[in-house]
């Protein structure tokens, strides 16, 4: 059950009946009274029932009026309207997700902005639909749970029998994913992509700024403050967000430690990541930084959050290599396979202690159960990356010409100049939006105070520098 947002009014843990202790969704109405006390629409109507013989007389002298009886019971009937309320915009634990698309769905989605990634983006549409699948079920169950209770409602929760064959009682597992891949292949997208397709809200948080709880550096906790901007303030939302954490590998343990201010070895930062990976109900200075005593602190439940770690682990391939290669050695090592050079084909079969090795400790690599990778990106993937995806950068910057009312054509040849000059500058995708802008900055500087210019068009000798993008001039 989530948390309630509405700061000290309400309680922080689930909202539920004072008399019966049924919880917000296993009931139609809850009315709050003047201090934590709620009553729910069932308790209600079994007080009028019980009343209804003694109180009858007293009730309808008083005019029948429905307040007058809340009256007696020290409520208030405006209570029910901010309840009603809260209903309708999805607060105090009603669904925030309605339904999860398929793997297939996200899967067709994501390919309309990932180009290429196939392992990665089967692997993550896989991961994601299990994840939220399970969140939904958790609402799910307890709507089941409604249905079984017996005809006063009073049933308590789970009495209902199971049979040996009903699963409904085990426990699914998070599975957050560590993504492996070169920078600029792809890995935030993928998971900002993913967070868009759930219509989740969504952070970035960057693991070397963070440090273990006492050194100098951001508290793990801040994190989840992004997230809660991101849900702007709604932690229901929040709650089952996306959060990617890029760098993971930056904080790899390492043999030495020598700072005594900042946790250089990584340990502390895995460690101190540990709890809200998992799930726990965390405590969050709301405007973030360090918290103070006496400072209120907004609390989050980080159990439905789906976690993806990313990092570029470079030398996590020869750690495999050696292992692959070296079959008498290791406790896995029966399944070796084939020896390969290539980064991409080893990187598919790592293991936990490969990562082990690299320097992620296992409790770590225990929470991040789903491991995927993205591979570097060849000189066709960097051409299909500015032409394909919906957002396209050749596609925006051809609309921003339209604005001009220019064409604004790429030759094919110098999109593959493009994606070759992208491979040696080693950024990955990174590096195309920067070759554009410097090709085209000149001949956005003019355009709009020049007439006449129908269509301009870049050629391979344009991008190598040797010549200004060429400008076609109207007939008239
Ligand atoms: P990473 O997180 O792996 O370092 P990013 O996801 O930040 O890389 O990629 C940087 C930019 O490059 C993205 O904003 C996107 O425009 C582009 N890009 C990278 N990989 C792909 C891809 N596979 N498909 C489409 N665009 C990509």
């Amino acid at each position: 059950m989530p948390n309630d947002s509405r700061g000290d009014q309400y309680p922080t843990g689930p909202i539920r009946c004072s008399f019966c202790g049924k919880e917000q969704d296993q009931v139609r109405k809850l009315v709050k009274g003047p201090t934590d006390i709620f009553i729910c629409d069932e308790c209600v109507a079994a007080c009028v029932d019980i009343l209804e013989e003694s109180l009858a007389n007293d009730f309808m002298a008083g005019g029948g009026d429905f307040s007058d009886m809340l009256d007696s019971f020290g409520l208030q009937g405006s209570q029910l309207a901010e309840l009603d309320e809260a209903d309708d915009d999805g607060h105090h634990g009603k669904q925030v997700i309605d339904r999860v698309p398929t793997p297939h769905e996200i899967y067709d989605e994501l390919s309309q902005y990932v180009m290429g990634q196939e392992d990665a983006k089967r692997a993550m549409s896989v991961a994601v639909y299990n994840h939220y699948r399970r969140v939904l079920e958790g609402g799910a169950a307890e709507g089941a749970r409604d249905e079984s209770d017996g005809a006063d409602g009073r049933l308590p929760i789970g009495k209902h029998a199971a049979g040996p064959d009903d699963l409904s009682d085990v426990e699914l597992a998070k599975s957050n994913i560590l993504l492996l891949g070169p920078t600029g292949t792809g890995k935030t997208l993928l998971a900002q992509t993913l967070a868009r397709i759930l219509e989740v809200p969504f952070a970035i948080a960057d693991a070397t700024a963070l440090t273990e709880a006492g050194y100098v550096g951001e508290d793990v906790e801040n994190i989840l403050l992004k997230l809660i901007n991101a849900a702007d303030g709604d932690i229901e939302r929040a709650q089952v967000g996306i959060i990617y954490i890029d760098e993971i590998d930056k904080v790899a343990r390492k043999a030495e430690n020598l700072s005594i201010t900042r946790d250089v070895s990584g340990e502390g930062v895995q460690q101190a990541l540990l709890k809200i990976l998992e799930g726990t109900v965390a405590s969050v200075p709301p405007t973030g930084g360090r918290k103070h005593p006496q400072q209120e602190l907004l609390q989050i439940d980080t159990t439905n959050i789906l976690f993806i770690c990313g990092g570029a682990f470079v030398g996590l391939d020869k750690i495999i290599a050696d292992r692959v290669g070296n079959k008498g050695v290791g406790f896995n090592s029966e399944i070796a396979g084939p020896t390969s050079t290539d980064e991409n084909d080893l990187l598919r079969q790592v293991l936990p202690q490969d990562l082990n090795a690299f320097g992620m400790i296992p409790e770590f690599i225990g929470r991040t159960p789903v491991i995927t990778e993205t591979c570097a990106l060849t000189e066709d993937d960097l051409v299909s990356i500015l032409t394909e995806p919906r957002n396209a950068i050749v596609k925006q910057y051809r609309r921003m010409f339209q604005l001009e009312d220019c064409d604004l054509e790429f030759e094919p040849e110098a999109l593959h100049e493009i994606a070759h000059l992208a491979l040696e500058r080693k950024t990955g995708a990174r590096g195309l939006r920067s070759i554009c802008e410097q090709l085209l900055q000149k001949t956005m500087f003019d355009l709009p105070s020049e007439q006449g210019v129908e269509k301009v068009v870049v050629t391979a000798a344009a991008v190598r520098g040797e010549e200004e993008p060429l400008r076609v001039l109207s007939a008239a």
